[in-house]
C-alpha cells in the first residue's frame, strides 16, 4: 500500500473498529492539504508493528472519524536495528542528518554532546519534541512500520557506556590509518561467521571533529574506528553516508516486496 497516506497515532486509539482521533493537526492535514473526504482511505500505525486501513467516515476541524476495514504487519523495516549515536552540530545540521537516516532505515537516535559540540546545540524539551516530530514525518513519508526512538542526550562518555547491548559499535573516524568500513565490516562478517548482524551501534564527530580522548574513550569501551575514505565528510554527511552503506551491505530485506 505504498501510494497510501500513512500516519503514526497512539496505539490505544486503534483498539475498537470505529476509530476517532481528536488531533486538529491531522484532521487539517487530512482535509485541507490532502483535500480527502469520506470514503477515502488511509493508513494508521501504532508503531508497534501493525498497520490499519481505515475508512474515513466522518472529518471536522477537530476530529477524524473512521472504521477498520483491515489491519496487517507493517512493512518497511530493515533486518538490522541500527542506532545512530548522532553528534550534536548546528540544529539545521542535525535536523538533516536526523530526518535522512530515519529515510534510510535508522531505527534510534541518541544525540551526543561531544568534546566540540557547540554550547548553543544543547537540547531543550522543545527542541526534543521538535526532533521527535522530524522522527515521524520522515518515518510516515518513507514508509518505515516502526517509529524510530529519539532518546535524551548524552554525553560521548556515557553513550559508549551504552554500547555493549549492540553486536557491533563503530567510530567514524578521520584519523589517519583507520581501517576502511568495507574492509572492517567484511572481516567482522567472515571471521565472527554471524552473517545476520542483528544491531549496530554507529558514532561519529560533531563539525569540530572528534578529539584524540575521545578516540581513545571509545576504543577502551570496544568501538571500532573507521574511516570512509580519504574525503573529509561534512558532520551531517558522514552519518547519512555510513548509514546508506552499512543497510545496502547488512539489510537481507532490502529487496522491495
Ligand atoms: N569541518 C567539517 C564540518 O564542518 O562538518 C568536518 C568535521 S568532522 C571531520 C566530521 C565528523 O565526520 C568526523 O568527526 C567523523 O566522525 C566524520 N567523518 C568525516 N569524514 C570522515 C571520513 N572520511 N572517515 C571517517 N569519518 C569521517
Amino acid at each position: 500500500m505504498k501510494n497510501t497516506f500513512r500516519f503514526f497515532v497512539e496505539p490505544a486509539t486503534l483498539r475498537n473498529d470505529l476509530v476517532r482521533l481528536e488531533d486538529p493537526a491531522l484532521a487539517h492535514q487530512l482535509s485541507r492539504v490532502l483535500r480527502l473526504n469520506p470514503g477515502d482511505q488511509i493508513l494508521l500505525l501504532d508503531g508497534l508493528g501493525t498497520a490499519y486501513t481505515l475508512e474515513l467516515t466522518a472529518l471536522s476541524r477537530k476530529e477524524v472519524v473512521g472504521h477498520i476495514l483491515a489491519h496487517e504487519p507493517a512493512t518497511g523495516e530493515p533486518d538490522l536495528h541500527l542506532t545512530i549515536y548522532l553528534p550534536l552540530m548546528r540544529a539545521e545540521r542535525f535536523e538533516w542528518a536526523l530526518q535522512k537516516c530515519v529515510e534510510l532505515g535508522a531505527s534510534r537516535f541518541v544525540p551526543v554532546l561531544c568534546a566540540r559540540s557547540l554550547a548553543s546545540e544543547r537540547a531543550d524539551e522543545r527542541k526534543h519534541e521538535r526532533w521527535q516530530r522530524i522522527v515521524r514525518e520522515a518515518a510516515e513519508q518513507s514508509c518505515r512500520g516502526l517509529l524510530p526512538a529519539i532518546e535524551r542526550p548524552q554525553t560521548f562518555a556515557s553513550a559508549c557506556a551504552q554500547v555493549n547491548q549492540a553486536s557491533l559499535a563503530l567510530l567514524l573516524a578521520e584519523f589517519d590509518g583507520m581501517p576502511l568500513l568495507r574492509t572492517l565490516l567484511r572481516t567482522y562478517l567472515t571471521t565472527t561467521g554471524n552473517p545476520n548482524l542483528t544491531s549496530l551501534a554507529l558514532f561519529s564527530g560533531p563539525e569540530g571533529g572528534l578529539t584524540p580522548d575521545e578516540l581513545t574513550t571509545a576504543v577502551d569501551h570496544g568501538i571500532m574506528p573507521v574511516s570512509l575514505g580519504p574525503r573529509i565528510l561534512r558532520a551531517e554527511t558522514a552519518p547519512v553516508a555510513a548509514t546508506a552503506a552499512l543497510l545496502y551491505e547488512l539489510d537481507n530485506r532490502s529487496a522491495v516486496a
